[in-house]
């Protein structure tokens, strides 16, 4: 009836506008949530296999609200995506990092890499090239040590213009590292069709790599490949030494995960592997 139809109407006008005082509100959660430092950065270890030395972290942030606690980036990086403050909240970390890094690790002989996790919206800006570009000249990091992690389901829609963002990213030193390697879509001849400095590949299948056959011979193919074409490899989630002998006898470059470390603050990270 025109009545019932009338009222459902009203309902979901109700529950659209429910959704979207909802949206305000986790926007203006997030940007008060920068202003008042309730984001913040930990940072994990990347330790070379063979000499098991720290060479790089990757930068992974945090939320930690006053009332709900701490809220999971897997979470609040999407919803900063949906509702567009995806640039705001990425050029803070970006920043964030690259002080923070440089005040732990002064450019030198010993200096460590860091890598940064970029969202595919962020990636996709149009300003995002010059925003870091200028960001990193402002506070004086040499940009050969930062690399932009990147997913893979990035590409598979716009190719094209991944290919050009990335280049002009490598143009101006930048490192790229295609992030969760082996989760998307992707075959293995994808990866020389974007200019990758490295490759992770992703914690499922080094869970697997001691029980399973497939497992290990995936990550055999991965960093034959990753190797052929002059890719640094990392493995992500190494929790057992079982793994680490295992990816240290394949060849993996760079281990990370919670048999070494896992995220650390800043401070417990140059105490524990910077101070001289
Ligand atoms: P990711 O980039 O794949 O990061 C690795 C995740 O695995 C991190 O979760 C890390 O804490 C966790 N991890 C590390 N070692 C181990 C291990 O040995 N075992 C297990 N079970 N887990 C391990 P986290 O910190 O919760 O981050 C989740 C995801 O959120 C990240 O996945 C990344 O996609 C995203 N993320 C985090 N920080 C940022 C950021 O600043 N910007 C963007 N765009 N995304 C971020
Ligand atoms: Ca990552
Ligand atoms: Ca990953
Ligand atoms: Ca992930």
């Amino acid at each position: 009836s025109k009545a019932e139809l009338k009222g459902s109407a009203t309902f979901y006008n109700y529950q659209l506008n429910e959704q979207i005082q909802y949206k305000y509100l986790l926007e203006e959660e997030l940007r008060r949530a920068l202003d008042n430092e309730e984001i913040f950065l930990l940072y994990q270890p990347q330790i070379d296999t063979k000499t098991q030395q720290l060479i790089a972290v990757e930068a992974l942030a945090r939320w930690e609200h006053p009332k709900l606690g701490s809220i999971s980036p897997d979470d609040f990086i999407c919803i900063a995506e949906e509702i567009g403050i995806i640039k705001e909240i990425g050029l803070f970390v970006f920043r964030q990092v690259c002080t923070d890094i440089l005040s732990v690790s002064p450019a030198g002989k010993n200096a460590i890499n860091v890598s940064i996790n970029i969202s595919p919206k962020q990636l996709m800006s149009p300003d995002f090239i010059d925003l870091i570009t200028q960001a990193t000249d402002e506070i004086g990091i040499d940009r050969h040590r930062i690399t932009l992690e990147i997913t893979e389901n990035v590409m598979l829609n716009e190719l094209e213009k991944t290919y050009d963002i990335l280049t002009e990213l490598k143009k101006r030193s930048f490192c790229i590292s295609l992030d969760d390697f082996g989760t998307g879509y992707s075959s293995l001849s994808y990866l020389n069709m974007l200019p990758f400095d490295e490759v992770k590949i992703d914690r499922c299948f080094v869970n697997n790599i001691t029980i399973s056959k497939q497992s290990k011979a995936l990550i055999k193919s991965i960093l034959a490949i990753s190797d052929a074409y002059g890719m640094i490899t990392v493995a992500e989630g190494v929790e057992k030494k079982e793994q680490l002998t295992m990816l240290h006898s394949l060849g993996c470059n760079l281990i990370q995960g919670y048999y070494f470390d896992k995220p650390l603050t800043l401070s417990t990270l140059h105490n524990t592997y910077l101070k001289q």
